[in-house]
C-alpha cells in the first residue's frame, strides 16, 4: 500500500523524463502522487468502507480528474463514460492499485479471487487479471512467509513471467505499460535488490513507465522489507488530506500492516 505510494511519488519524475541512472535525489518538489496511487487508494477504500471495486474507482478518479503524467487514454475515457464498461485491457493499471488487497484478505484463495475483482472493472482481459492477481498473491505470500525470494521465480512463471537482469531490462528497455512486460520487470528489481529503497532505485533505473514500474516493485518490497521511516514520511507529507484519511484507516483496521511499518 504505502510501497506502491512511494514507487508513484518517487518514480512521477521520470515516467516522460527517464533516467537510466541510481543515485538521484528520491524526493524533489516535482514528486507527486499520480494516477497508481489514486487507484491504490481508491481499493483500499472499497475494501474498508464497503464499495464496489468500480464505483470506488470511479469516484476517486473523478475527484482527481488530472493528475501528473495523466490517466492512461483509455482510463480515461472509462473515467469520463456515463456508462463504463470494462474495455478488455491488459495494462499494468490493474496491478499498479492492488497492492491493498494482498494485505486486507487472509487466505491465498481470496486473494486470487479479490485481485481478479479488482481488475474486471477495467482490466478484464486475462493479462490484466494475471497482473493484478500476481502482485497481490506476491504480497500476501511474502508478508505470511509462505513464500521467500527463493520460490519467487517458480511462482511467477506460473502467470507466464519469467524474471531477468535489472541490467539487461535497462540495456533494451522500451516504454511499455502492459503487465506481462512491466510486472515481471518490477519483480526482477525487487528480486535483485537488497533493501526497499534499492528496489526502487532500481526499478525507477530501468526506464520506461516509472511511476507504475515503481509502484508495483515499491507495493512487493514491502510486503518482505521495512520502508525507513524518513522515506515513509516525505511520501505521507505528498499526500492530500482524503487520501491520507484512507491510509490511515487502512493501518487501524490492518494492526500487521501498522506493526511492520512502526517495528520491522
Ligand atoms: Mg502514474
Amino acid at each position: 500500500m504505502l510501497g506502491a505510494i512511494i514507487g508513484d511519488i518517487i518514480g512521477s519524475r521520470f515516467e516522460f523524463n527517464n533516467t537510466n541512472r541510481t543515485d538521484f535525489d528520491l524526493f524533489t518538489e516535482e514528486s507527486t502522487y499520480t494516477d497508481d496511487t489514486i487507484c491504490t487508494i481508491a481499493i483500499a477504500d472499497a475494501i474498508l468502507n464497503g464499495k464496489k471495486y468500480k464505483n470506488s474507482l470511479l469516484e476517486w478518479c473523478r475527484k482527481y480528474p488530472n493528475p501528473k503524467g495523466a490517466y492512461g487514454g483509455s482510463f480515461a475515457r472509462w473515467i469520463q463514460s456515463d456508462d463504463p464498461q470494462p474495455y478488455n485491457s491488459y495494462g499494468n493499471g490493474s496491478a499498479m492499485r492492488v497492492s491493498p488487497v494482498g494485505w486486507l484478505f487472509d487466505s491465498h484463495q481470496k486473494v486470487l479471487s479479490q485481485a481478479q475483482l479488482s481488475a474486471i472493472p477495467s482490466h478484464d482481459h486475462m493479462g490484466g487479471i494475471f497482473g493484478a492477481q500476481c502482485v497481490a498473491a506476491l504480497i500476501f505470500k511474502l508478508r505470511t512467509g509462505e513464500i521467500d525470494k527463493g520460490g519467487i521465480e517458480q511462482y511467477i512463471s506460473g502467470y507466464g513471467y519469467h524474471v531477468n537482469s535489472v541490467n539487461s531490462i535497462r540495456m533494451h528497455n522500451t516504454f511499455n505499460e502492459t503487465c506481462h512486460v512491466t510486472v515481471p520487470q518490477a519483480i526482477s528489481c525487487f528480486l535483485e535488490a537488497n533493501d526497499f529503497e534499492e528496489t526502487i532505485r532500481l526499478a525507477v533505473s530501468i526506464g520506461g513507465d516509472s511511476d507504475t514500474i515503481a509502484a508495483i516493485a515499491g507495493s512487493i518490497a514491502e510486503s518482505y522489507y521495512k520502508i525507513p521511516d524518513h522515506i515513509a514520511v516525505l511520501a505521507i507529507d505528498k499526500l492530500p488530506d482524503d487520501m491520507f484519511m484512507i491510509f490511515t484507516q487502512f493501518i487501524k483496521e490492518n494492526p500487521i500492516y501498522g506493526d511492520r511499518l512502526l517495528k520491522l
